[in-house]
C-alpha cells in the first residue's frame, strides 16, 4: 500500500467502509470496531481504482487549440497567440506563433480550424525540411532513399514501407532537432533491418547515441503532441 496517502477516520456510529476522493487526497471513512486486516486488504482491492482516479486528476487535461498560450516548435514551447482578422494565416517567428482566423469560420469551428491551419503550416515546413534531413542520414547510413512522405497519424511518428518508402509525422516539427534526428535515423535504420532486433538497435546506436533520451522524450510528449 506504498505511494498512496490515506486519510483514515473512523466513527462509532458508522457501519459501512466508505471511501473518496476529493481534492487529489483519498479519504476512508469506516466503522470503529472494523478489523484492521480486512480494511487494509479491502484498501489493497481498490488500489488500482484509486490510481487510476489519481492519475485522472493529476494528468492536465489536453486543452482546445484556442485555449493554450504555449505550442512546441523544435521543442520550445513559445507563446501562441490568435486573433479574428480578413484572411487565416499563420506566423512564426521569434515571438511565438501567431495565427489568425478568418472572421468567416463559425464560432463552434474556430478550434477545429486553428488545429487545422496548424498542421498545414508544419506539414509544409516538414515537407521542405524532413526530406532534406533524411538525405543527409541517409548519406551517413548508406542507404539509398526512396521517397519522403508526410502523413498526419495519431499514432506513430513515422514508417518506412518495402519499397524504401520513407513517412514522417508533420508534428516532427515540433520536437527537438535532435529527437527528429533519431526519428529519421530509426526509419533509415529499417531499410536495412525490417524489425526491432539488437542489430536494429546497434545500428540506430551508431548514429544516434541518445536515442534512449529521444524515445524517452518522444514518450513524455506524446499525449500532448498526438493528439
Ligand atoms: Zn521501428
Amino acid at each position: 500500500m506504498q505511494d498512496i496517502k490515506y486519510q483514515i477516520s473512523y466513527s462509532q456510529r458508522r457501519r459501512t467502509v466508505q471511501l473518496a476522493i476529493r481534492n487529489g487526497e483519498v479519504y476512508v471513512r469506516a466503522p470503529a470496531t472494523i478489523c484492521r486486516h480486512w480494511l487494509s486488504a479491502w484498501l489493497q482491492q481498490k488500489e488500482l481504482w484509486v490510481q487510476q482516479t489519481l492519475a485522472r486528476i493529476t494528468t492536465p487535461p489536453i486543452l482546445p487549440w484556442l485555449q493554450r498560450d504555449r505550442i512546441l516548435v523544435s521543442g520550445q514551447a513559445v507563446p501562441f497567440r490568435w486573433q479574428l482578422a480578413a484572411k487565416s494565416s499563420v506566423n512564426v517567428d521569434a515571438n511565438g506563433l501567431e495565427l489568425r482566423l478568418s472572421t468567416k469560420i463559425a464560432a463552434a469551428r474556430q478550434d477545429h480550424y486553428a488545429r487545422k491551419l496548424v498542421q498545414q503550416h508544419f506539414t509544409k515546413q516538414a515537407l521542405l525540411e524532413l526530406p532534406v534531413l533524411a538525405n543527409e542520414l541517409a548519406a551517413r547510413l548508406r542507404q539509398t532513399l526512396g521517397p519522403v512522405v508526410v502523413g498526419n497519424w495519431r499514432s506513430r511518428w513515422g514508417h518506412c514501407k518495402q519499397n524504401g518508402e520513407l513517412g514522417f509525422n508533420w508534428r516532427l516539427m515540433q520536437v527537438p532537432l535532435w529527437v527528429r534526428r533519431y526519428v529519421v535515423i530509426h526509419e533509415l535504420a529499417h531499410l536495412q533491418h525490417m524489425n526491432h532486433s539488437p542489430a536494429f538497435w546497434q545500428l540506430v546506436q551508431q548514429h544516434c547515441p541518445q536515442y534512449r533520451e529521444a524515445k524517452a522524450w518522444l514518450k513524455q510528449h506524446q499525449a500532448e503532441l498526438l493528439n
